[in-house]
């Protein structure tokens, strides 16, 4: 059984074909820089050399045609043709409060989806868009979307709420929803799996970092809170996000600056974080390099960075009354042993002991990394969003 899974954003469209059976991946793409100059589609057909093709695609309609003639096709392609297709994966971002799961896409759930753009300006209408070209051309397929919000939806209203007026929820549903649902359920399942203990009994905090970072309190297998919020720019310090902030800051600059709402928007989303703390770059590898060359900007990003996901493992393991795993992943989190010895530094007294050899040969894959004495286990786990998002289609269709 073959299942495409998709994520569908406002300039590109990713793929993957995966064969659920064995859970691999048969082919898989990007169609980059949809309806801008220099367009292009990549296709690896597992086992072989990427292939890059240059045209121009002006919208998703041809991105999602030349991703099934690349499927599809003589020379490049996997399957003889469509039907092999048992069904398509969307990774949609906001479902709101009225999906806690994966769900089987008909026009009641796209009507939901386009009614919470305005909470996912950037990723809802792409979303909605790659569904409705998917249903065009495949009309036949069922379609499944799997929210990353969903996984989230068992907070509880103590912590979802804001501490502003009661209608503010009521009117317009501010509250926390949280993101990377897809990727912490994942990860979380499989560090229970590693540890050979039920989920159902287990306290994990799951860190998922990368560009985008976020802390999540997972206990007796179910989402309890989580650091992003009402939209991903709460929690950590990210990439180019600011991560929590005194709100008052926000209409302080405002007045002092003369900003606009776009203009404050784009600085703490795009400009702020250890972008914006460093001046010299979002990504860590860059900011490792400098902060060892002695760069004090640099080191300080890292420095907060490190300090915000230490206090947020603190936190959460005071929400769930304890811990039992913490796990690592996302770029960050898979690939610098640097930053998990600096998080995990100190935190002795919450019984985390990190194993320095363990953690140093941990890089891009599962590992147990905490030392023999440690009471919490602290496992390293590669997140795998789409095969994730697989498993959850085929279990809807
Ligand atoms: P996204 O949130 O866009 O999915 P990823 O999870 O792929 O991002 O993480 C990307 C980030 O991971 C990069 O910006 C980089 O900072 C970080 N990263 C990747 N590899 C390493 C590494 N070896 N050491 C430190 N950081 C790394």
């Amino acid at each position: 059984m073959n299942i495409l899974v998709i994520n569908c954003g406002s300039s590109s469209l990713k793929y993957q074909l995966i064969d659920i059976e064995d859970e691999t991946v048969i082919a898989k793409g990007n169609v980059e820089r949809i309806g801008i100059e220099d367009s292009s589609i990549k296709h690896t057909v597992s086992g072989q050399d990427e292939i890059i093709i240059q045209k121009n695609i002006k919208d998703h309609k041809q991105a999602v045609h030349e991703m099934l003639n690349m499927l599809t096709d003589e020379r490049y392609g996997v399957i003889k043709s469509l039907e092999e297709i048992s069904a398509v994966g969307h990774r949609t971002v906001h479902g709101g409060e009225r999906f806690s799961g994966a769900v089987k896409i008909d026009e009641k759930v796209l009507e939901t989806m386009k009614e919470c753009s305005e909470l996912a300006p950037l990723h809802n209408p792409p979303n909605i868009i790659g569904i409705e070209v998917c249903k065009q051309l495949m009309p036949e397929v069922p379609m499944v979307g799997i929210f990353d919000t969903a996984f989230h939806q068992t907070i509880p209203e103590k912590a979802y709420l804001y501490g502003i007026p009661y209608e503010t929820y009521q009117k317009y549903k501010i509250r926390k929803y949280g993101f990377h649902g897809t990727s912490h359920k994942y990860v979380a399942q499989k560090a229970a799996e590693m540890v050979g203990m039920p989920l159902e009994s287990l306290k994990i905090i799951t860190c998922h970092l990368g560009n985008g970072s976020s802390i999540t309190a997972i206990k007796d297998g179910k989402s309890i809170d989580t650091s992003m919020g009402f939209t991903p720019l709460e929690g950590v310090l990210m990439g180019t996000r600011s991560g929590d902030l005194d709100p008052a800051v926000i209409t302080f600059l405002m007045k002092k600056e003369n900003l606009t709402v776009q203009q404050i928007d784009n600085l703490l989303n795009k400009k702020s974080g250890v972008l914006g703390i460093s001046g010299v770059s979002s990504d860590f590898r860059d900011l490792e390099i400098k902060a060892k060359d002695g760069n004090k900007r640099a080191k300080l990003a890292i420095d907060i960075f490190v300090y915000r996901v230490k206090k947020y493992i603190g936190a959460y393991t005071a929400a769930m009354d304890g811990v039992d795993i913490v796990v690592f992943t996302g770029g960050i989190g898979e690939n610098s042993p640097t930053i998990r010895k600096d998080i995990c530094n100190g935190m002795n007294y919450l019984g985390i002991n990190i194993d320095m050899d363990k953690n140093q040969k941990a890089i891009g894959q599962k590992a147990v990394i905490s030392s023999q004495s440690s009471k919490v286990k602290l496992i390293v786990m590669p997140t795998n969003e789409e095969l994730m998002i697989a498993l959850e289609t085929k279990r809807v269709v």
